[in-house]
């Protein structure tokens, strides 16, 4: 059913992370609570429950906290995409631009099999570039998408612009 409780609450806003200017979203707040957590995990259940995943993808380190929650509930299984030089086994990367540098995001290349089902989940969708390398990363791997959710979004920087339209993007919160 849908939710009379406001994630926001649970949310504090922090000036000025990690650098001059950033207003950083910090959801470990919501995270603490029983009650908060339990909601924000239930409310992604219902999106699992409409585009069926067979495993939740999370992405380091944060979509690790939402991903095993979440892929626990609904009784799937979960496999993190990680940064470089971190999974123990034979890997397939992708890099991608950030506002200065490059970054690189590795899965496991059997992880996912072939055309399973995969939900990507983090914490937060800002300019989108970090979710959109995990698509990437997905679809080299041999999944197939159905899926997006976060905790949190800013709709401002319009990440979800740059995800594939085809299947629901999913924020609880969303900061306009
Ligand atoms: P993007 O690639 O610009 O969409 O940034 C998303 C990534 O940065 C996610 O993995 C988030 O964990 C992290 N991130 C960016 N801004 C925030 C924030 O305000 N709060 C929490 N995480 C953030």
């Amino acid at each position: 059913s849908p939710s009379s409780i406001d994630l926001r609450t649970w949310v504090r806003d922090i000036p000025d992370f990690p650098k001059p200017g950033i207003l950083f979203r910090d959801l470990t707040p919501l995270m603490r609570d029983p009650e908060g957590w339990g909601e924000a995990i239930r409310l992604l259940g219902l999106l699992c429950e409409r585009v069926q995943p067979d495993l939740i993808v999370g992405i380091e380190s944060r979509g690790f906290i939402v991903g095993t929650a979440l892929a626990t509930i609904v009784g799937v299984g979960f496999v993190p995409v990680r940064k470089p030089g971190k999974l123990p086994g034979e890997v397939i990367g992708v890099d991608y631009s950030l506002e200065y540098g490059t970054d690189r995001l590795e899965i496991h290349s059997d992880a996912l099999g072939d055309g399973s089902r995969v939900l990507i989940v983090d914490d937060l969708l800002a300019t989108g570039g970090t979710a959109a390398a995990c698509t990437e990363l997905v679809l080299k791997a041999g999944g197939e998408l159905c899926g997006f959710g976060f905790l949190a979004e800013l709709a401002a920087l319009e990440g979800r612009n740059r995800l594939p339209q085809e299947q629901p993007i999913e924020s609880l919160i969303i900061y306009s």
